[in-house]
């Protein structure tokens, strides 16, 4: 037996009994006569003892132990004169009779702990060595914890979980494809999924009813902070349901795994209409842990000869709360964020109503303080409030104000990672227009059903169709997105002709599905939940990277595998791509 215990076990009830445990050398302090080691594993760390009793033998091999030994220990337990209140075993140590090295190693490129001195680059190198760090090791562990939840609650529904071919057909619609040269098949290609889509609702046709997967799905696009090329979702389909029935049963999923996992409890999730998120917030994914909602002054602004104003379609304002106090520069430096290329404002206005001041804007010589006042009433703002207005086109200001509310929302510390705000957002437009390419697009993808209202427009007007569609959000951040799905083959050849497909394109892409639905496919209906997106934002992290064991960086890397790389000749001239 290689260990009794674990590194995190041991307690003061344990002390008299002989144990041994087994684990890496954290810290080595020796003081000559007496040495102390703090032996790690996955479940903790605990305080290994070498004392005078320990015959001099002992103590010369401590001298020849570095950091990340693998050692194997035995002893006996006993408390500890002075205690660590901050171990769970901070109670007792561990004092040496046996002792072995079970393996070497090397000193470690960066310092294993939770504050490291290993940048991102190296850490991410030996990624081996990063996951031993206590921070990193419990993202994985929450991962882990979420993952079954989400696998139990759907199991408990009567959901199957059914895996889905992961070398299957390119499709242009969408993001840009991983693709995969066919040995056997010289000349074509697999694609990997960028979800399972069209499988899923395969098996609604099926008849499997209720289906999920926390399936790997593959996005060749450029990088951001929250993206990896391959990523994971909790995917899900339903037969025979409405939006309601989808809503419901997924709010319930999260309501228990933030029951399970955080120890929060819900009532019922906000629901937003697109157009609400849009007119309120500026943003499909409203940030709701705080308010600073838009309020539209367009009327109130206009006609009083500042003629950046005039000239706008649209003057929005924001309430800043207690920011009345604004420095000058803190002004000047919210004109820069928002003259940022990313943003595009072409400037800001401000007004600050301190406590028992009349207002002061940075365009005071068109407007009078009383005219300023009543832009207050209309923004509900209070004694020591700041408002911040933009104007432009409508689409461009509320994109611009939605960056600077949340921008704004950082800076008043009103974003807090512990504070969860999650919503639906339902009504999504069904279709929207490509200036580039003249061409309409699927907001969602080409399988979503249009509202069953507004089915006629889909002739006289597509771009007013709203689709019956959602996404979940939760803090501004997209955590997943479904909709019910189209089950008729005419609608959804009708669809494939709006994208712009010819008959041919739409068989020889789809033709499968459409297929599929000629042989009585169930009315259906789904949604897929970004499940890295999810740890991380149960883990407090911007950074989806965190929660993944082997993440890629930022241009698509992994740096530890040194991945991709070239290919042998004889590999390639067998593929037929030389
Ligand atoms: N497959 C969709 C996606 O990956 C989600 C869904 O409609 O279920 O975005």
């Amino acid at each position: 037996m290689y260990r009794t215990h674990t590194c995190g076990e041991l307690r003061i009830a344990h002390a008299g009994s002989t144990v041994t445990l087994a684990g890496w050398a954290a810290r080595i302090r020796n003081l000559g006569s007496m040495a102390f080691i703090d032996l790690r594993d996955r479940y903790g760390i605990t305080q290994i003892a070498f004392n005078e009793n320990v015959g001099m033998d002992l103590l010369s091999m401590v001298a020849g132990v570095g950091r990340e030994y693998v050692l194997q220990v035995k002893g006996k337990v006993a408390e500890r004169a002075a205690r660590n209140p901050n171990l769970p075993t901070g109670d007792v140590e561990l004092i040496v009779e046996e002792f072995t090295v079970l393996n070497p190693s090397l000193t470690p490129p960066f310092t294993i702990e939770n504050e490291t001195d290993g940048g991102d680059d190296i850490r991410m190198q030996y990624r081996y060595l990063d996951l031993r760090r206590e921070p990193v090791r419990n993202n994985l562990i929450l991962r882990h914890k979420l993952a079954q939840s989400v696998r139990n609650f759907l199991s408990n529904a009567g959901f199957l979980e059914v895996e889905t071919p992961v070398l299957i057909k390119s499709t242009p619609e969408g993001a840009r494809d991983f693709v995969v040269p066919s040995r056997m098949n010289p000349g074509q290609w697999y694609a990997l999924p960028q979800s399972p889509q069209t499988f899923k609702q395969l098996l609604m046709v099926s008849g499997f009813d209720k289906y999920f997967q926390i399936v790997k799905c593959f996005r060749d696009e450029d990088l951001r902070a929250d993206r990896q090329p391959e990523f994971t979702q909790i995917d899900c389909e339903m037969s025979f349901v409405e939006q309601e029935d989808i809503l419901q049963t997924f709010e319930g999923m999260m309501k228990q795994l933030f029951r399970e996992v955080k120890g929060i409890e819900f009532g019922d999730f906000e629901r937003m209409t697109y157009q609400d998120a849009m007119r309120r917030f500026g943003s499909d994914k409203p940030d709701m842990r705080f308010g600073m909602e838009f309020c539209d002054l367009t009327d109130l602004a206009q006609g009083k000869g500042f003629g950046v104003f005039d000239s706008a379609e649209s003057v929005i304002g924001i309430c800043a709360p207690s920011a009345a106090g604004f420095s000058r520069k803190q002004l000047d430096e919210l004109t820069e964020y928002v003259k940022r290329p990313q943003i595009g404002a072409k400037g800001m206005v401000y007004c600050r109503f301190e406590e028992g001041m009349p207002p002061k804007s940075s365009v005071d010589k068109f407007y009078t303080p009383e005219q300023l006042a009543e832009w207050g009433a209309r923004c509900n703002v209070k004694p020591g409030d700041l408002l911040l207005v933009l104007s432009g086109n409508l689409h461009s200001t509320r994109k611009q104000m939605n960056e600077l509310r949340l921008h704004m929302g950082n800076l008043l510390g009103l974003r807090d990672p512990n504070v969860f705000k999650p919503m639906w957002v339902v009504d999504f437009p069904l279709l929207e227009f490509d200036e580039n390419g003249q061409r309409w697009h699927a907001m969602h993808h080409p399988f979503t059903s249009p509202l069953p209202t507004d089915l006629a427009a889909m002739e006289s007007d597509p771009g007013s169709v709203r689709a019956n569609a959602y996404d979940l959000v939760i803090n501004g951040v997209e955590i997943g997105g479904g909709s019910i799905r189209i089950h008729d083959r005419a609608l959804q050849s009708r669809m494939f002709q709006l994208l712009g497909f010819t008959e041919e394109q739409a068989k020889s892409q789809f033709g499968f599905l459409l297929s599929a639905f000629e042989y009585g496919a169930p009315p259906h209906g789904g949604i897929a939940l970004g499940f890295d997106r999810l740890c991380s934002l149960f883990g407090g992290s911007d950074s989806i990277r965190d929660f993944i064991a082997f993440p890629k960086n930022n241009a698509g890397r992994d740096v530890m595998i040194d991945a991709p790389s070239a290919i042998d000749a004889s590999q390639l001239s067998e593929l037929g791509l030389k």
